[in-house]
């Protein structure tokens, strides 16, 4: 094997291997190629990140909110200071492009910043009672968050959830996707870099299966704050059961795109082509299931087409690249699986290329139209989670809104039509948590993801994604008493 370069993990606020010595190999999704070795944390490990955290909960959730900020703008500081080092990491570990990398390490400071501002405002509230006696809430943290998050997206996943969590007081254990351990690990680096207290943030790296199933089962961790697929999801939930700790879930999602006749083709395909090839459609709020009416098919998909051959796929380090690889090779087999299924279900693969075979041996999925689907069909009804646009046929009489909301997942839904009438009267019968009416906005801090069905738990994001993090306490006193 050649040489790699070996990580450490943050605990306590030392850098230590596992307890067991224990390591495994990351690697680069572009060449498969190993990139990093890092530490296999054991209970043992997790146990002492959470003790770390836990000790050092009361003097973290005793600083004033602006002693606190003071810690949150240097840790926006420092990611901006390294986004290069950051991006870099998450090009050659996860296959973002590394323009694309970069961009999310500005984000990711930027939510640092916004959680420090928000926490500011979080404030209790008094409630009128009779003369004589007082009774308030006060919001404070819950204590131990354990955050576990999913491989889409590393760096930002973790900037979301962290930036969240510390700001309102909490202390963390952070349990990044075992496939994007070095990225994260770089990350944790970048925010200890800040000058954190020890223990404040820790994170533990390993396989979900061992070391995320003990630290989601610890029963010193008060909050789980938790990215990734429904059933691991599930999984979670049953060991959080165990001491009823609080759940805040982001799951999977199979987001259907109502496209009536007459949608703005040009503007839908700029927007969702956007989202279907950016990232290799490793989005969940991307689109999962395009309803198109049959008068603007043919011209939709042709549309869709000429976007995605307008598509650079390559090397995510090289300038111009829009697409790099899939996460890993699993990922993509799994993905290449749906696209055959497809059409032996009879559906029909309207638009993909060629691999070159440099591609070949990384794990590269071409962008890919599938067209002649059914709402049936189980591409249609899974989540597919990459580069591939799933195209299924409407025609006037079909229970469209029937079909859009006949999935377990419920986290998005887009519509595209100009009749607002029949746009707003769409987003209230569609059973999602966030619709977008000819537009995917997803930039401005202040928005949250809701989660309903199989979709998850809880908000992620904004101000109710800082209140996640919290809990109110109510404090009555009768104070004629005294
Ligand atoms: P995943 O469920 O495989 O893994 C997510 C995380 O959980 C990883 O860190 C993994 O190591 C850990 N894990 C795995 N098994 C575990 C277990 N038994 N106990 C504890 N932790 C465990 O998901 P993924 O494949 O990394 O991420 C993709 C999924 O995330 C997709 O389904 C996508 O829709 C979802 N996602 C949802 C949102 C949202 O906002 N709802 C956002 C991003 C991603």
């Amino acid at each position: 094997m050649p040489d790699i370069k070996s990580y450490q993990m943050l605990i306590g606020g030392r850098w230590v291997d596992a307890e067991s010595g224990e390591t495994f190999v990351t690697v680069n999704p572009a060449t498969q190629e190993p990139l990093a070795r890092v530490p296999k944390a054991g209970d043992a490990d997790v146990d002492k990140a959470v003790k770390a955290a836990r000790k050092a909960f009361p003097a973290w959730k005793a600083l004033t909110q602006a002693q606190r900020n003071e810690y949150m703008y240097r840790i926006a500081a420092a990611i901006r200071e390294n986004a290069k080092e950051l991006a870099t990491c998450e090009a050659l570990e996860h296959g973002t492009p590394y323009n694309d990398a970069f961009g999310v390490c500005m984000g990711a400071a930027g939510k640092f910043e916004y959680a420090a501002n928000i926490a500011l405002a979080l404030m209790g509230i008094q409630i009128p009672m009779e003369a004589g006696q007082l009774s308030y809430f006060k919001r404070g943290p819950l204590g131990v968050a354990a955050l576990v998050i999913p491989w889409n997206f590393p760096i930002i996943m973790l900037a979301v959830k962290a930036s969240a969590a510390l700001a309102v007081g909490n202390t963390c254990v952070i349990k990044p996707p075992s496939v994007n351990s070095m990225t994260d690990l770089v990350f944790a680096r970048v925010i200890q870099s800040a000058g954190l207290p020890d223990g404040v943030v820790n994170v533990i790296t390993g396989s979900g299966e061992t070391t995320g199933m003990s630290l989601c089962s610890h029963p010193d961790v008060d909050v789980i704050g938790f990215t990734g697929s429904s059933e691991t999801g599930q999984n979670v939930l049953r060991y959080a059961a165990a001491t009823v700790k609080k759940c805040v879930m982001e799951l999977g999602g199979n987001n259907p795109v109502l496209v009536y006749p007459d949608a703005d083709l040009d503007a839908l395909v700029g927007v969702l082509g956007f989202r279907q090839f950016n990232n290799c459609g490793q989005h969940c709020s991307g689109p999962g299931r395009y309803y198109v009416h049959e008068k603007v098919y043919d011209a939709f998909l042709r549309k869709l087409a000429a976007f995605a051959d307008s598509i650079q796929v390559g090397d995510p380090l090289a300038e111009g690249t829009f697409m790099g690889p899939v996460v890993s090779k699993a990922q993509q087999r799994k993905i290449e699986d749906y696209v055959v299924g497809a059409v032996a279900e009879g559906a029909r693969v309207y638009y993909t290329r060629e691999k070159t075979p440099e591609q070949e041996k990384g794990s590269y999925v071409m962008p890919t139209i599938v067209s002649d689907c059914t709402h049936d069909m189980r591409i249609a009804r899974e989540e597919v989670f990459g580069p591939v646009a799933v195209v299924i046929k409407w025609k006037d009489g079909d229970d469209l809104i029937g079909m859009a909301n006949d999935s377990e997942y419920g986290l998005c839904a887009h519509v595209w039509t100009k009749n607002l009438q029949l746009a707003l009267q769409l987003a209230d019968e569609l059973n999602v948590g966030n619709v977008f009416i000819n537009c995917q906005t997803l930039t401005e801090e202040q928005s949250w993801g809701t989660n309903v069905k199989a979709s998850g738990l809880g908000r992620e994001g904004g101000v109710e994604g800082l209140k996640e993090f919290t809990d109110l306490k109510e404090i009555t006193v009768d104070y004629k008493a005294f």
